[in-house]
């Protein structure tokens, strides 16, 4: 029998109308899931954000009001898809509310505020999803996949490169990603969120690290204060004021498992737009995938040495590409990644089993960017486990 799910989410930009559209395409790609997603309520503080999740979104109603999603008795599941200085209050809020959740990454301002939603969310016993998209990736699915079944032999080298141009241009307007108090983290929160979570998914556990960061563009014009998105751009004559985090973090990684690695963010780069590169080298094989061509996995094999990489396209088999293409060779889009990341939540909030991507990885995500941030400060080599408070950097010391 087929269960209504009644659906509430806080904040309208690009991830809310995602989440939304997400969970209305999840009846047509996974048609046994048998829930029938129902979108009750939208919370938005821009008018314009509210009518447009009711008029085109098809939200039965909307709100400015976030709190009113969580006391609304038709709301079985809540997606949290503001800005990062709200996403503590709203999970911590929402778990107390015994609701389950599905949150954007990184779940908070800095590492310790993640640390609370975990603890919140484990005492209310409520399931969750987060959203790291890019894991459920087909081709990224398959690299996975061989390197657990040993076909790459022992992982030694693992690289990866998230590095973005969204915020490259000086224009680029200071929006509440660049603010310490509304952001908190910068490129840590963002785009490395994505990339801790993925090196820990793809090779497990990291023992230590050390980091280095950077701010290459200082400050910004200030925004108008209307919903901009983080790609808008302001006039050249309008008031500057200092960007408080970082553009930029690079770091280097010592697996549990032996590996080492490198991992690269940036939001300030020139020329790529957003790649993001997945690397690792075995003793007996090596994979590479890069989201620019995310239906491609380039395969080594060290048995084949003189046929060199070689291009396999995503399948079906490989993840969940057999819902939404039927032959190798026909793309998938980011936007499927998060139809996939809608199903690993419902299907979670179904069976009351809390399936991997959840607020436990998140945690353990931030342990690693906690450790990011010490050793960004200090200079030296951090071990992984613990969250520490974070410190308000100084601009000026780290350009
Ligand atoms: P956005 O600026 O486009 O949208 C944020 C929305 O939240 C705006 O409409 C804003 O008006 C609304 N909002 C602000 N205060 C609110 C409140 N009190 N109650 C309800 N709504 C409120 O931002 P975005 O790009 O959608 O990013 C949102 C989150 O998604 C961020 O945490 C970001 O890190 C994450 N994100 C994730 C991915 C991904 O690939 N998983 C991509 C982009 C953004």
């Amino acid at each position: 029998m087929t269960r209504t799910l009644g659906v509430g989410v806080l904040g309208m930009g690009w991830m809310g109308q995602l989440h939304s559209a997400s969970y209305q395409r999840l009846k047509y790609h996974y048609p046994d899931v048998n829930v029938e997603p129902r979108l009750v309520i939208a919370a938005d503080p821009d008018e314009g954000r509210q009518q447009m999740a009711v008029d085109r979104l098809g939200f039965a109603e909307s709100t400015a009001n976030w709190k009113d999603v969580l006391s609304h008795p038709d709301v079985d599941v809540v997606s949290i898809t503001t800005p990062n200085f709200l996403h503590r209050e709203m999970a911590v809020a929402t778990a107390e509310a015994g609701k389950p959740f599905w949150a954007e990454k990184p779940l908070g301002r800095y590492p310790s505020d993640v640390a609370d939603v975990g603890e919140a969310v484990e005492q209310a016993g409520v399931i969750t999803m987060v959203g790291f998209n890019y894991r459920y990736a087909p081709a990224l699915q398959r690299a996975r996949e061989l390197i657990a079944e040993g076909a790459l032999g022992e992982i030694t080298h693992y690289r990866s490169t998230f590095i973005a141009d969204y915020s490259s241009h000086p224009d680029g307007v200071l929006t509440w990603r660049f603010s310490f108090e509304q952001a908190g983290l910068g490129i840590l929160g963002d785009l490395m969120s994505h990339a801790a979570d993925m090196a820990l998914y793809v090779l497990g556990p990291i023992e230590r690290l050390t980091a280095q960061r950077a701010v290459f563009i200082p400050t910004r014009p200030k925004s108008s204060g209307d919903a901009e998105s983080h790609f808008a751009r302001a006039a050249e004559d309008a008031e500057h004021a200092p960007v408080e985090n970082e553009d930029y973090v690079s770091a280097l990684l010592h697996f549990a498992g032996g590996a080492r690695g490198t991992i690269e963010t940036s939001r300030v780069v020139v020329g790529p737009h957003v790649r993001y590169v997945v690397e690792a080298h075995g003793t007996e094989g090596a994979v590479a995938w890069n989201f620019e061509r995310m239906n491609e996995l380039r395969l080594y094999e060290r048995r084949n040495q003189d046929a060199g990489y070689r291009t396999v396209y995503a399948e079906p088999g490989h993840g969940d590409f057999a819902h939404f293409q039927p032959a190798q060779g026909i793309g998938m889009s980011f936007d499927d990644l998060k139809v996939m990341e809608a199903h690993q939540f419902v299907s979670s909030v179904v069976s009351g089993e809390q399936l991997p991507g959840g607020v436990p990885d998140a945690v353990a995500m931030m342990q690693v960017i906690s450790a990011m941030e010490r050793s960004c400060e200090s200079g030296v080599w951090e071990d992984v486990g613990e969250i520490t408070p974070s410190m308000r950097m100084s601009v000026e010391g780290v350009a």
